[in-house]
């Protein structure tokens, strides 16, 4: 018999290794292929816990006769090594041939694992593209394992599947139904995973929160999101304020920025924020007040003074929170911005007094709304206005 072993934390399990389990299947003739969620993994922490990922792998493959799950790893204590499960597996299968198979990731990092040459000689390797990594690269990688250790790797020619465990997970987190993604799983393993609250019991983090923001912001504007992270982190540092609030607020300050000009408005409406006839006629300006309700509704965050930062991060305002200011800041100055000449001094005198900056920053934002063709000096948001006379002062 052939037999097929894929692993995984399974964290949640879904359609992506499903797929690949079948094409593999196919490809090779396997008889069957064995799921085999992972127990304590040494590489990642702040897992599921291995009851509820193996169920939910054990529920997946339920309509599948020839997919089995395998519990040779997760309610093993310690620390796994795939050389002691392979050296289990074939004393449960003496006379058979396995076939491991791992995504292209884990080939380039299998010279690290414990008794490398074992697995090498014992197992032969099936490397699934889900990524659609450089193919050479992986070839060269390949031929080299094969020259070295004899090892014997095949490729699956499987159509990209490549879906996102942290993608899942964060969609599993969103409350408001308006913004439900399509959970990539097999029913049964959403429904497990939302009666035990698996996921939804802690807040989104950065990488969750980054995830969902690819599927809605241009590849340009997330570079900038993570620019203005960078340097919201930096500034939080420098003048002690809560890194961690920063870094949230930065990345989600544009989380609106693509959204229809009806969409932002509603947004607005159901969180009562005011809009102006000023902000109706150019929508750009509406983007931050309805980021600060996104942020809210969608990525579930409560916490008013990075609602307050988003809110204000492209007008200012007058007598702003150390978090805000330095948000507002850092979108005009981080490091992929060009737009102005004097960003380096800026930059440098961001690090030095926050209210000069601002106000640098500020009276520069008034002049350039000032001097635009057809002098659209109405164009000047209020807020900003009012907040170049506070900050003024400190020019
Ligand atoms: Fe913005
Ligand atoms: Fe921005």
């Amino acid at each position: 018999m052939k037999i097929g072993i894929i692993g995984g934390t399974f964290d949640p399990i879904h359609n992506g290794h499903i797929y690949i389990a079948g094409k593999a299947m196919e490809e090779f003739s396997l008889s069957k292929v064995l799921f085999m969620p992972t127990g304590v993994s040494y590489m990642k922490t702040d897992v599921s816990n291995a009851k509820d990922r193996y169920e939910m792998v054990r529920l997946a493959l339920k309509d599948y006769p020839n997919f089995e799950i395998s519990d040779l790893e997760v309610f093993r204590g310690g620390y796994t090594y795939t050389c002691e499960t392979i050296a289990e597996l074939k004393k449960i299968y003496p006379d058979d041939k396995l076939y491991f198979i791992i995504g292209t990731d884990t080939l380039f990092m299998m010279e690290k694992w414990k008794n490398y040459d074992y697995i090498f000689q014992n197992v032969t390797i099936i490397v699934a593209d889900r990524a659609g990594e450089n193919e050479s690269d992986q070839k060269d990688k390949a031929d080299y394992l094969k020259k070295q250790f004899g090892a014997k790797i095949k490729f699956l020619k499987a159509k990209k599947y490549n879906l996102s465990a942290t993608l899942l997970r964060a969609g599993f987190k969103i409350k408001s139904p308006a913004y439900k993604i399509k959970q990539d799983c097999p029913d049964s393993v959403v429904r497990y995973a939302e009666e035990n609250h698996l996921y939804d019991s802690s807040p989104m983090k950065e990488s969750e929160i980054l995830e969902l923001l690819r599927l809605d912001l241009k590849p340009k504007r997330i570079t900038h999101t993570l620019g203005v992270v960078e340097m919201a982190a930096k500034l939080a540092e420098i003048h002690s304020c809560d890194i961690k609030k920063a870094r949230t607020a930065a990345l989600l300050h544009d989380c609106a920025k693509y959204l229809s000009t009806q969409e932002k408005a509603d947004l607005c409406r159901e969180y009562h924020f005011p809009v102006s006839d000023l902000e109706m006629s150019n929508p750009e300006l509406l983007h931050a007040k309805a980021g600060a309700a996104l942020a809210s509704k969608k990525y579930g965050i409560e916490d008013e003074e990075i609602m307050d930062a988003i809110y204000y991060h492209t007008t200012g305002k007058p007598d702003m929170s150390l978090l805000t200011m330095i948000i507002f800041i850092s979108d005009y100055i981080e490091p992929g911005r060009t737009h102005s000449p004097k960003l380096n001094d800026f930059r440098a005198m961001a690090e030095e007094d926050l209210n000069k900056c601002a106000g640098n920053i500020l009276e520069e934002t008034c002049l350039y709304l000032e001097s635009r063709p057809n002098n659209k000096i109405k164009a000047i948001d209020p807020t900003t206005k009012e907040a170049y006379e506070y900050y003024k002062i400190y020019i």
